[in-house]
């Protein structure tokens, strides 16, 4: 949670205000992540998902271990919010 909030200060010009971007973990399938606003999957997904201490930054990130895996309607819809 100290990681995320440190993030968030570093990112505020690029958000907006009002919503805290965080990274959600689904419950159902390991290492597969959710971009979220306000603790909401941003693609609208109904499956569960958990909070993560995974800073924004890291989206994409992929270990040779664990394979993480990343929303590709998330990806979508948050490269869209940047663009604007
Ligand atoms: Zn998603």
């Amino acid at each position: 949670m100290l990681f995320l909030k440190r993030n968030q200060k570093r990112n505020q010009k690029k958000k907006p205000k009002e919503s805290v971007l965080t990274i959600r973990e689904n419950v159902t399938s390991m290492w597969f992540y959710h971009f979220a606003l306000d603790g909401k999957p941003i693609c609208g997904t109904s499956d569960l998902t958990m909070p993560t201490n995974v800073p924004v930054d890291a989206w994409g990130w992929v270990s040779d271990h664990i394979h993480e895996r990343y929303c590709p309607e998330c990806t979508k819809r948050y490269n869209k919010m940047n663009i604007g």
